[in-house]
């Protein structure tokens, strides 16, 4: 018999749930590395300005101390006071070489009390101008030792520390040592793994000689700075950064490596915001941990989709066959008759119809054929209700083995009534069959005293045969099978009727 096939379909929650599992994954692992990156971020800058006011605080008290030294050497005295510049140089000149080399001194000047330049020993040549910066104003004014982060002949951040002389309580000059900062910001930017940039205004610039002006010439610039320090190429988004007033936050690739960008401003010693530092803070392991972590993961989702569609392609296929069969077997019990195993009279209403039109198309014969148990009711009331369904399984084992072919359909439709539905061609003689059938009942010789027409359990047979030009509907077939089967009773039981023999014209 037909059934529909139930599969099951559990494709697109799986595939659902699996995106969801995995999108989730994923924005958890981006937001983690988010994370991860800005605090590294959020903590460049404190931890630069924290390092680089330790060692200049450092560098200022190793100043001093080398200050102190130079002002109590008498020779250096003599030759100060007795204006030998030349003497001066010649005797400084080893120490300011050590102290270039071992403390990257790059500024060491004699001036005298009213700041004129007796002696640059870095420089020579170029003396007897007068100091105007800030450090040294303030050293003058205090009468005491001032150091600070300022902008001096060169482009860059200087700290200079000033100490004023004095000899035997009389002031007779000043002594000051400087030390540009790129140093102090290579060695941080290596410590603390963020590369550092120093964007200063070019406002700055405004009065500047054409000495500077000739070094600052070789930097990259903005439109209102000069990148004046880099411990790393200056990257291309510069200029964007500069441009959005050093508040945006970047992501920059670059030389195979992977930047967020943070900013800090400049001030210099007295308070003039002079640019800014720009950190790029190394993010290149934490992406690659992303990407391999993202790698890990999708292979690890891959591999899991897989196996579960494999495990689900299986169990759904096992389910399904189980769940088939069910249906199938529900099926079979809507159709069978509890009794007999035959069908029942509800198929035998549906079947029916089909089976006609399958004959009619096929162009073939179709033949009801009806069975009633003669004097059923005497032998229930002689052997018993129990006997009496043992007799009813009987006659339908007898007619199922008798027409046993697809093509026959055998149908318990009453108490003790039977149908046989036959698709056949012309040459098939039914009657013979029925007449073998009845004969077979009579072979298994189950007792009934009380049946008129014999000692044993025998049927009464109605048949009726359609050609395909004249196939009837089921009801006209069914009232023509009965009216045969009706005729055999009358004619003495035990017996088949053929309809068109005993009414030709119906
Ligand atoms: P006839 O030869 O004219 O067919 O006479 P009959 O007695 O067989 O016919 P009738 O229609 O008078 O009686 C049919 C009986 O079949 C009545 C009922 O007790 C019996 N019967 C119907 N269904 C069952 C069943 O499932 N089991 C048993 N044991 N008896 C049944
Ligand atoms: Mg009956
Ligand atoms: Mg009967």
């Amino acid at each position: 018999m037909n059934s529909k096939s139930y599969k099951l379909n559990l494709f697109i929650p799986v595939s659902i749930s699996i995106l969801i599992v995995a999108a989730s994954v994923f924005s958890i692992v981006l937001y983690l590395q988010f994370a991860a990156i800005e605090e590294r971020k959020m903590m460049s800058a404190p931890n630069f300005e924290q390092e680089f006011t330790n060692r200049v605080k450092n560098n200022v008290n190793a100043f001093d101390v080398l200050i102190e030294l130079l002002k109590y050497d008498k020779e250096i005295q003599e030759l100060f006071l007795s204006k030998k510049t030349d003497k001066l140089f010649d005797f400084m000149q080893p120490i300011y070489n050590r102290l270039n080399e071992k403390m990257d001194v790059t500024h060491l000047y004699f001036l005298d009390i009213n700041g004129k330049v007796i002696l640059r020993v870095h420089d020579k040549n170029r003396h007897s101008d007068i100091v105007d910066r800030y450090t040294f104003k303030q050293a003058k004014l205090l009468q005491k030792p001032f150091s600070g982060l300022e902008f001096g002949i060169k482009k860059n951040f200087t700290l200079r520390n000033v100490h004023p002389w004095f000899v035997d309580g009389k002031l007779i000059g000043y002594i000051e040592l400087g030390k540009e900062i790129d140093k102090i910001m290579s060695a941080i930017s290596k410590i603390i793994d963020v590369e550092v940039l120093m964007a200063v205004k070019k406002e700055i610039y405004r009065d500047a000689s054409t000495h500077i002006m000739q070094e600052i010439h070789d930097c990259v610039e903005t439109k209102d700075y000069y990148i004046v320090y880099n411990t790393v190429a200056v990257p291309d988004e510069m200029q964007k950064l500069c441009a959005e007033n050093m508040e945006i936050d970047l992501h920059i690739e670059m030389n195979e490596k992977y930047y967020h960008t943070s900013v800090n401003p400049i001030k210099d010693i007295q308070g003039t915001d002079i640019g800014y530092f720009i950190f790029l803070t190394n993010a290149t392991f934490e992406r690659g941990l992303f990407i391999k972590m993202m790698l890990i993961l999708s292979i690890s989702i891959g591999v899991f989709t897989v196996l579960l569609l494999v495990m689900w392609k299986v169990l759904s296929r096992k389910r399904e066959l189980q769940i088939n069969e069910m249906a199938d077997n529900l099926a079979n019990i809507a159709v069978t008759d509890e009794l007999t195993g035959l069908y029942n009279r509800k198929y035998f209403n549906e079947q029916g119809l089909l089976e006609i039109n399958r004959a009619k198309r096929e162009g073939l014969c179709f033949s009801m054929l009806m069975m009633d148990i003669d004097f059923f009711k005497r032998y229930n009331d002689t052997y018993g209700h129990q006997a009496g369904d043992e007799a009813i399984k009987t006659v339908a084992r007898v007619i199922k083995s008798t027409f046993q072919r697809a093509s026959e359909l055998s149908f318990r439709i009453g108490g003790e009534e039977f149908a046989v539905l036959i698709t056949h061609n012309k040459k098939e003689d039914l009657l013979e069959r029925v007449s073998r059938l009845q004969e077979a009942l009579l072979l298994e010789a189950v007792e009934h005293k009380k049946n008129d027409a014999s000692d044993f359990l025998t049927i009464s047979s109605g048949l009726v045969t359609c050609t395909d030009g004249d196939i009837n509907n089921l009801d006209v077939l069914y009232k023509k099978a009965d009216a045969a089967l009706y005729a055999a009773k009358e004619n003495g039981r035990n017996q088949v009727a053929v309809y068109d023999s005993i009414s030709p014209d119906a």
